[in-house]
């Protein structure tokens, strides 16, 4: 599951925050600049696919159903006392951190867009942490670009469903849940505030592989200062990096906040 250089291609999709001094001419050429980048996104990720994420892609039918059963499956049962869930959108505390959902469309190993919207939430602490660790790498000229955040207990039981018996140790069980599902697990990296351009880690997001441990001493020395600079940030706020992989941190009061299952669009 490799990150090949198509990040820049990415950034296409995401649109100019405003238009200053729009004129008929300018109109036009920024809508043939947004079906040029839009044309390259889909070329682009038509031909990554293969080699990123090796497989077949999930078939459409198959996705349907699987969703289907996963909305009529009952997250467990926990015991104990928990604090009221509070999940809130990430960018609407800070509008400068920037979002690649990959499972919204069809850049993920299953291959197939998951979630209906390519939106961020987190239990509000840990969204106020993940503000701050932000902010503190500004200066240092550096943003948060999130992947991932609160993901619902049903996605968890789709993705274990979905996963062959051998490849089960890359996803949660759904019979205890993921951090995610708890809303206390964001999947990040940095991206440069001057070109706006993720900044080369040891390994792509999502990469399964050795690179991807957050001690790995291959790569490069400016991939594993960008990494460990990421790591610093984090920690200092209360985060806990992952064993294996270098953009998920768990923050410090997940045990706090029960597993759930409820959809974006509900929130
Ligand atoms: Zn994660």
């Amino acid at each position: 599951m490799q990150l090949t250089q198509l990040q820049a291609s990415r950034y296409e999709r995401i649109p100019p925050r405003r238009a200053m001094g729009v004129t008929a001419g300018a109109l036009r050429g920024l809508r043939a600049a947004l079906a040029a980048g839009l044309l390259a996104t889909l070329l682009s990720a038509c031909a990554a696919s293969p080699s990123r994420y090796p497989g077949p892609a999930l078939p459409v039918s198959k996705l349907e159903q699987l969703r289907a059963d996963a909305l009529r499956a009952l997250p467990p049962d926990e015991a104990g006392e928990f604090l009221d869930a509070d999940l809130v959108e990430v960018v609407t505390l800070d509008p400068s951190l920037k979002l690649d959902v990959r499972y919204a469309g069809p850049d993920n190993f299953l291959r197939a867009p998951v979630y209906p919207e390519a939106r961020v939430f987190l239990q509000r602490p840990a969204a106020e942490a993940v503000v701050r660790v932000n902010r503190a790498l500004r200066a240092q000229g550096y943003g948060l670009l999130l992947f991932d955040g609160y993901r619902p207990w049903y996605v968890t039981w789709l993705f274990w469903e979905a996963t062959p018996n051998e490849k089960r140790n890359f996803v949660a069980d759904p019979a205890t849940g993921s951090r995610h599902n708890r809303g206390c697990a964001i999947d990040l990296s940095l991206y440069d505030l001057k070109t706006g351009l993720e900044v080369p880690m040891p390994s792509g997001y999502d990469e399964f592989s050795e690179r991807a441990h957050p001690d790995y001493e291959g790569g490069t020395p400016e991939q594993r200062a960008a990494r460990d600079l990421l790591r610093t940030a984090m920690e200092a706020e209360g985060f806990t990096v992952n064993d294996d992989e270098w953009w998920h941190y768990d923050y410090r009061d997940w045990r706090s906040y029960r597993i759930g299952t409820v959809m974006f669009k509900d929130l």
